[in-house]
């Protein structure tokens, strides 16, 4: 997949403008707060998920302006092909060769990126929400169904608070908690089911690539964490099971403290480096190498699913890395049109690097 133009038009502090990326790597840099990740934002939105960084819709559009749109052509699925976005306060209006989509989710389906950002460096150590986010959002790249199913989750959550919250003054609504459950566990378990199929995957891609960064000293595995005692190894008969089983086990406390203690939302993946708990006693330089290996599985189970390569979208993560980690990651990258963003200008030029530089919103 490569990128052929991107168009901006009131996106972020980006001055209007259209570009057209270079097919290997793309450098863009530029000082502290010119504009250089709203560039990289502007791209990823196309891969149908939401900012990156946790931007609320109405963000991306500039300040004072009410409507924003982003037009790209791309190189897929062996065909140029078009697609716009047009940000109106929270809402999208997404458009694929010129055929109006419901909605943003459509574009996974036909372009496809990998996003490598600072805060990602945080994934070993940081709450178990931005490891959910990272799962979640690999698997909606390429199942547009994930989507649908984690919204629809989202709202029977929802509606099962509600309840418990109003049957702390109407204890007799106890008998329609369970017409909720049987729809939570349904949605559930299909979310858990997917989460563990891409996750048996992802452990043996990572696994390749960590042994690669570790010159073959250390062994990583993924394990799913789940309250109702979910296994990687489980099918869905036993995931639906062991859910019925923990909302069982769990009724109480749900009714004291009026929320869902189990479930898709409360679970968590666990890195493991020769058998024992990153988190715990993983040092600095090994999280950063298992948040290396698990985006460079991510990018190779996109190509896997594509057969094509996704666009690689690196954003100041090479300043964080050590030399022989960038090494690996652009070594490995190689073949993926990517972009990277960064303070300083590019130590190397040739012929399959193209260099943007960016100053106060505007791109050259
Ligand atoms: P750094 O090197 O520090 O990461 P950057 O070049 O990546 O900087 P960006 O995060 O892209 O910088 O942000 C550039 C500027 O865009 C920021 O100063 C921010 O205030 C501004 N900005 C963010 N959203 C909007 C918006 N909706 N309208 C106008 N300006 C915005
Ligand atoms: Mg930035």
């Amino acid at each position: 997949m490569k990128v052929v133009s991107l168009k901006f038009s009131d996106f972020r502090n980006l001055k209007d403008n259209i570009i057209y990326p270079g097919e290997d790597i793309n450098i863009i840099y530029g000082d502290n707060a010119q504009g250089k990740t709203n560039l990289l934002e502007a791209i990823w939105m196309f891969s149908g998920g939401h900012s990156f960084r946790g931007a609320k819709e109405n963000e991306l559009t500039k300040f004072g302006s009410k409507t924003s749109k982003i037009e790209m052509n791309f190189f897929s699925q062996e065909r140029e092909q078009k697609a716009s976005i047009m940000f109106s306060g929270n809402k999208r209006r997404v458009e694929i060769n010129s055929v109006l989509k419901p909605s943003s989710a459509y574009l996974s389906q036909c372009f496809a990126a990998v996003v490598f950002s600072p805060e990602h460096l945080a994934l070993v150590k940081n709450g178990p929400s931005l490891r959910r986010k990272f799962i979640d959002g690999a698997i909606c790249q390429q199942n547009i169904k994930f989507a649908v199913l984690l919204s629809k989750f989202n709202k029977t959550l929802f509606q099962r608070n509600a309840l418990l919250k109003e049957m702390y003054k109407h204890p007799e609504l106890k008998d329609t908690l369970c017409i909720w459950d049987d729809s939570i566990i349904a949605v559930a378990t299909e979310i858990v089911y997917k989460r563990i199929e891409y996750i048996n995957k992802l452990n043996i891609i990572a696994a390749e690539y960590h042994k690669g960064i570790s010159s073959g000293k250390e062994e990583f595995s993924i394990d799913y964490v789940s309250n109702a005692g979910i296994l990687l190894t489980d099918g869905k008969k036993e995931i639906q099971e062991k859910l019925y089983f923990a909302f069982e086990k769990y009724i109480k406390e749900d009714i004291k403290l009026a929320c869902t203690n189990c479930g898709p939302h409360r679970d968590d993946l666990e890195f493991y480096i020769n058998g024992m708990k990153a988190k715990n006693f993983g040092s600095q330089g090994q999280q950063r190498s298992i948040v290396l290996s698990l985006k460079l599985a991510e990018a190779k189970m996109l190509k896997d699913y594509f057969s094509e390569s996704p666009v690689v979208l690196l954003d100041d993560v090479l300043s964080e890395i050590d030399r022989s980690r960038q090494e690996f990651l652009l070594e490995n990258t190689r073949g993926c049109q990517t972009f990277i963003t960064g303070c300083e200008p590019p130590l190397k030029q040739g012929e399959s690097i193209k260099i943007f530089t960016i100053e106060k919103g505007e791109v050259k």
